[in-house]
């Protein structure tokens, strides 16, 4: 499978005023990222992994090592905007990415930036309003919807963008629990259509939704599995101060009591499914 993105023995460096030393957020980190990928970042505040985030959208570039999207690299000035349209991505807070004072207007304003025709600007944005379930909201004024309203404007900006991958750095972390949830079935229906989804959260049932998660500790990548592989290192989890998964920690204490329980349990849904059988 090809990659999407590739990150090669990253470091970034915050530096700060001169007599200040810089601050290590990112320490040769490699990472590749295959096409059409649910890949899930999890890791404690200030891990790194924002900074990550914002390198593969070349928000910040590598101060040593690299990275490439889509084969292009974040260092060449003259491809960057090549990269933001091959990697979209999706923030934490989405007032901080709403421009515009009407819903419409906001998600035509990357496509506009592109450069791109007004009728195919006109289809793309209805197509985007529609996959986020916000069409009939397209006249509003941003400012009076809900947060979970927001956010899935914010993701129609980047749909709009036709990318084939959006990054989303904790896009559900300031919704409530009916827009986290709005939004992550957003996030696996555009993962479903063939589109690279990382996605940066620190909701493990998130995280448990992936094909693949990453944890970083520290600025480097601690633990890089599936779902199971990663979540079955309980005292690893503990160890890096992440929550288990509720169902993975009901399966743990189950066996611990001698109770028959598959390992490969990590969703609320395969615990309904498994207690089912016992009906
Ligand atoms: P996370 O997203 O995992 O919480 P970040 O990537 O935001 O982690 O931060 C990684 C490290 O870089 C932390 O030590 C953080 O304090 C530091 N950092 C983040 N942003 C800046 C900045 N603008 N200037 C200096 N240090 C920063
Ligand atoms: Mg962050």
């Amino acid at each position: 499978m090809e990659d999407m993105i590739r990150i090669e023995d990253l470091v970034f460096e915050y530096t700060r005023d001169e007599d200040q030393q810089p601050v290590s957020a990112i320490q040769n980190v490699s990472l590749n990222i295959e096409k059409g990928s649910f890949t899930a970042i999890i890791g404690r505040n200030g891990s790194g992994k924002s900074t990550l985030a914002k390198n593969i959208n070349a928000l910040l570039l590598p101060s040593s090592g690299a990275v490439y999207v889509n084969g292009f690299d974040t260092r060449k000035e003259e491809q960057v905007w090549d990269i933001r349209q091959s990697a979209a991505m999706v923030f934490q807070n989405p007032d901080n990415q709403i421009v515009s004072s009407i819903v419409e207007d906001d998600v035509a304003f990357g496509p506009e930036n592109l450069g791109i025709p007004p009728e195919e600007i006109r289809r793309r944005v209805d197509n985007a309003l529609n996959s986020v379930n916000m069409y009939e909201h397209r006249k509003k004024a941003p400012h009076l919807l809900s947060g979970g309203q927001k956010q899935r404007i914010a993701i129609a900006g980047a749909i709009a963008m036709r990318p084939e991958c959006i990054v989303f750095d904790e896009p559900t972390a300031m919704l409530d629990p009916k827009g986290r949830s709005e939004v992550m079935s957003i996030i696996k229906e555009l993962h479903g259509e063939g589109i690279t989804v990382v996605l940066i959260t620190h909701f493990m049932e998130e995280a448990a939704q992936a094909d693949r998660i990453v944890i970083m500790d520290q600025g480097k990548i601690a633990l890089d599995g599936t779902p199971w592989q990663v979540f079955s290192r309980v005292d690893e989890l503990r160890r890096l101060n992440l929550d288990v998964p509720l169902p993975v920690e009901l399966c743990c204490r189950l066996r611990r009591r001698g109770v028959e329980v598959p390992d490969t349990i990590i969703t609320m849904e395969e615990m309904v499914e498994f207690l089912c059988q016992y009906k």
